[in-house]
């Protein structure tokens, strides 16, 4: 196959782990027999400083020709004061509004080897494995009117019919290659948004008669996330509580260095580590780079199907933490290995 790829290394610790992430898929292609067809572009502080804006054209023309954006992460602190329009996370909104990408994806799980630097007990983390999916482009974030009157200020969410629909089916859609089972959060004991949401969420589960929907309420569902974790599968919201809620499966995974996410449109994927651009400790070749690899593990399932492939890298992800060569956030008991030796690893285990 020909995996047609942008890559927007971005700022900080981003081009560190994107350049790991890059020599793992080579390995990948190489092994499975695939050629690459591989772009690169700015984005962030470093498309500022270059081009005067965090988004370029050329960027945005590249993203909209390939099949998929593999991302580091964008944001440097000299930018911490300039204006909205001129701050390198305005690339990040600009290139998902580009992309259509409605639905973003992070995959939580626990690896045996990690499981000690959870903060909740062993045997709670133990085997989770769940996805969020989150919808990313409507409800109160992007909700009209919104603003700051005098003495009131105010936001609105809303949801269409469309917008709900189409990022449940991106939910069971999943969930048919998983567990099977849905679970859609919501707030419909006091929002009439969350009313509709559900009343949509189970029109379309209809179609989808072999996998299970169940409902949650968000309080009851942060609350049932560090409890029991392992009891999740496809978990199914709205933007505003799957912001606060993917924040909370971060934290199950022991290390922020390790969390990939996906944002899926119709047609393209958009894929990026959870962590920032990481100022304290970019240049110094000590990030970790296994989000980042995992999320262009996650390119290859969603966006191009090649699900041994994914599955492949992320059997060498767990053998390299099984193995301790990692960095230092994952507090090894030797040295630490670096971010190139950590992406070396994850080929080698391949
Ligand atoms: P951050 O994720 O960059 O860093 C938080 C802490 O986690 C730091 O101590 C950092 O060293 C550590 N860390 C992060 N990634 C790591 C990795 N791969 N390996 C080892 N340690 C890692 O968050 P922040 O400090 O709040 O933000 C820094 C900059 O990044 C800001 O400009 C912010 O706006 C930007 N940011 C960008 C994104 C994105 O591009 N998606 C996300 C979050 C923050």
């Amino acid at each position: 196959m020909n995996l047609k790829i942008l890559i927007l290394p971005g700022d900080g610790i981003g081009a560190e782990v994107t350049s790991a992430a890059v020599d793992v898929l080579r390995a990948v292609a190489k092994k499975f027999g695939h050629t690459l067809e591989l772009s690169e572009g700015l984005i962030g502080g470093v498309a500022i400083h270059k081009t005067g804006t965090p988004l370029p054209q050329d960027t945005l023309d590249k993203a909209l020709a390939a099949d998929a954006t593999l991302m580091g992460a964008v944001g440097l602190p000299e930018f911490d004061n300039a204006p909205p329009g001129k701050r390198p996370e305005k690339g990040l909104l600009g290139i998902r509004a580009a992309l259509d990408v409605f639905a973003n994806l992070r995959p939580v799980r626990t690896y045996p080897e990690l499981i000690d630097s959870s903060p909740l007990k062993n045997h709670i983390v133990d085997g989770t494995d769940m996805i969020i999916v989150r919808e990313l482009t409507a409800g109160l974030y992007y909700g009209q009117p919104r603003g700051i009157e005098n003495d009131r200020a105010f936001n609105t969410m809303s949801y269409t019919r469309a917008e709900i629909e189409r990022v449940t089916h991106t939910a069971f859609k999943l969930a048919r290659n998983r567990r099977k089972l849905v679970t859609s959060v919501d707030k419909s004991n006091v929002l009439e948004v969350s009313q509709f949401w559900r009343k949509v969420v189970i029109e379309v589960a209809a179609q989808y008669p072999d996998v299970k929907l169940e409902h949650i309420l968000v309080d009851n569902a942060a609350m049932q996330m560090v409890l029991r974790p392992t009891q999740f599968d496809v978990m199914l919201t709205e933007n505003t509580f799957g912001d606060i809620l993917s924040d909370i499966g971060g934290i199950l995974a022991g290390s922020i260095g390790m969390l990939p996410s996906a944002s899926l449109g119709e047609k393209k994927g958009l894929y990026e580590p959870v962590h920032g651009s990481a100022p304290d400790i970019a240049g110094q070749n000590k990030a970790n780079p296994l989000g980042a690899i995992g999320s262009m593990a996650a390119m290859l399932e969603y966006t191009f199907d090649l699900v041994n492939e994914a599955n492949a890298v992320n059997a060498a992800i767990g053998k390299v933490l099984a193995s301790g060569r990692v960095t230092a956030d994952l507090k090894p008991k030797g040295t630490p290995a670096t971010t190139d030796q950590v992406g070396r690893a994850v080929s080698e285990a391949l």
